[in-house]
């Protein structure tokens, strides 16, 4: 059938070869086997049941979460002459009604549906009419609360499906899933022995970098004027932001718009389509700019500040280069920004659960922000691929700065979050070690500790920019929860043994050197 899988690949579709991982995934929904395949946006996840589907005798299911998505969908696999149909609350009722006959009929290879639609009894007494081969669920990770788009709807899917008299194999698709959330999915899909497959995260041609510039308005404006008529994107946490930058970038002539959830549909549009066409060579937007985005040389995406967690950043990077030319991916970082997310985590969510994970997957970021292993790598590893080589483009990989022995000011910082035994977070431990003789310091008696006062010659700045750097090499730990402490790992005991020693990148060093401090 393989065979027969590559001829379709070229007869429908035009394509001469599968695509790293398309090949083997087809094959394992082809032998039946429960599949989860967790590919980046963009990699062609779609063939990966289409082909399949067209393969198997009957009618495939595909669950999507977007009425967009599945109209995208369904228009161009009828553009290649594919029978399909999607049902969803975007059809009249007569529509709704002729499009269920004629797939009880069994004329369609492929039927969208919401996962909603399952909740109705009825429907699901109408599909055992059908021959349902495979049931394909996109946007897999929506099933679990660990995801960062958590669907409620999704979390039925498993009982419906459970509840048909023949269970079809499944074939779970995502585009993010850190190896929790694939656990999840299989857990919640109850899938049976799948196969996973992980693969495609790494984009040779997109230089990541992170940068930690004096001032980022110069940063931003040097690196834009460099690159006159090229195309770029650059996002901003706030439409407050957006309007900021974008005046900033036109004052110097470039043209620029900007994107974000408070202009009008209209507006968007067009800015969108000036874009598309190079009437506009940057855009400047909130995380509202992307879906639906297909430009193919936009050469690079700068982040004004760090997003809320990887699985966003790395969507939102990876718009830069599609075309396969060389692209740049830069992060600007400034610790302060962190707060800046704490506190949007904060005023979004309501449910404490819901917010104890954003707070986790922004540690997961904070960490890509002060890591000093390759970009690819860490990316590659976030997503469960491992066998992701060093790409030798990254600010990591470029970075030939000499290595400091720092191991004295570690054993202050371990030892102080030792003695505050997990039970305060970054900011208070840094209060700590600079002597602070505010209330909160002195009635808790933390000024008693040993290590108050041990870095009193540090800016607050610079303390916290060494905490955050010690958890982001794993020397220390912030707990998960809404407010996240401090606590040591089983990396902190060599150091505070005197077993090893810690180096940092003097290019990672924000802390001055002083004979005080050491
Ligand atoms: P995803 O769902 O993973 O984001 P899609 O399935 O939409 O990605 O595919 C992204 C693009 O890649 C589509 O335009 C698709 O037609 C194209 N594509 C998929 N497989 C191949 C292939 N083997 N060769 C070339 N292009 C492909």
């Amino acid at each position: 059938m393989l065979k027969q899988a590559a001829q379709i690949l070229q007869q429908v579709y035009g394509y001469d070869s599968f695509r790293k991982g398309q090949e083997e995934i087809i094959s394992t929904v082809l032998q039946g086997r429960d599949t989860l395949a967790i590919l980046p946006t963009g990699a062609g996840k779609s063939v990966c049941y289409q082909i399949p589907a067209l393969l198997l005798p009957g009618t495939t299911l595909v669950i999507s979460p977007l009425i967009s998505l599945m109209k995208d969908q369904v228009d161009n696999l009828r553009r290649v002459g594919v029978s399909c149909a999607y049902l969803n609350s975007s059809l009249t009722a007569a529509e709704y009604s002729n499009t269920l006959s004629e797939a009880i009929a069994g004329h369609y290879k492929l039927l969208y549906i919401a996962p909603e639609r399952l909740d109705a009894p009825l429907f699901l007494q109408l599909l055992e009419r059908l021959a349902i081969p495979l049931i394909a669920i996109d946007e897999a990770h929506c099933v679990s609360q660990w995801g960062h788009d958590f669907r409620p709807s999704y979390k039925q899917l498993s009982e419906r499906i459970a509840s048909l008299t023949t269970r079809p194999r499944l074939a779970c698709f995502t585009a993010t899933a850190t190896p929790e959330v694939a656990e999840d999915i299989v857990a919640m899909m109850k899938l049976r022995e799948p196969a996973t497959f992980v693969t495609g995260f790494e984009r040779p041609n997109l230089r990541l970098a992170v940068v930690n510039p004096n001032d980022k308005a110069i940063y931003l404006k040097q690196y834009v004027q460099n690159r006159p008529q090229q195309s770029g994107i650059i996002y901003a946490a706030t439409r407050k932001e957006t309007d900021t930058v974008q005046h900033m970038l036109m004052r110097l002539g470039v043209k620029c718009g900007k994107y974000h959830g408070g202009m009008s549909d209209r507006d968007r549009e067009e800015v969108q389509e000036q874009f598309r066409f190079g009437d506009l060579d940057v855009i400047v937007a909130t995380n509202a700019f992307g879906m639906g985005i297909d430009k193919p040389d936009v050469r690079y995406v700068i982040h004004w500040q760090m997003p809320a967690d990887i699985e966003s950043y790395y969507q939102e990077a990876g718009r830069a280069g599609r075309d396969g030319d060389q692209s740049d991916c830069i992060l600007l970082f400034n610790p302060a920004d962190i707060r800046i997310q704490r506190f949007l985590i904060e005023q979004s969510m309501t449910d404490e659960e819901r917010k104890s994970v954003a707070q986790a997957n922004l540690n997961i970021m904070i960490n890509y922000c002060l890591t000093e292993k390759c970009l690819q790598q860490f990316i590659g590893q976030y997503f469960g691929q491992l066998d992701v080589a060093s790409c030798s483009t990254c600010s990591n990989c470029l970075d030939e700065s000499e290595s400091i022995n720092r191991t004295v000011e570690a054993k202050m910082a371990l030892s102080c979050v030792g003695r505050m035994r997990g039970r305060f977070g970054v900011t208070m431990v840094a209060k700590v070690l600079r002597g602070s003789r505010e209330r909160k310091v002195l009635d808790t008696k933390l000024d008693q500790l040993s290590t108050y006062g041990l870095l009193r010659h540090w800016a607050e700045k610079e303390v916290t920019d060494w905490l955050y750097w010690l958890i982001a090499e794993g020397y220390m730990r912030l707990s998960d929860g809404q407010y996240p402490t401090v606590t040591l790992t089983a990396e902190s005991l060599p150091i505070l043994e005197g077993k090893q020693d810690v180096y940092q990148r003097v290019s990672a060093t924000t802390v001055k050197q002083t004979s005080k401090s050491t």
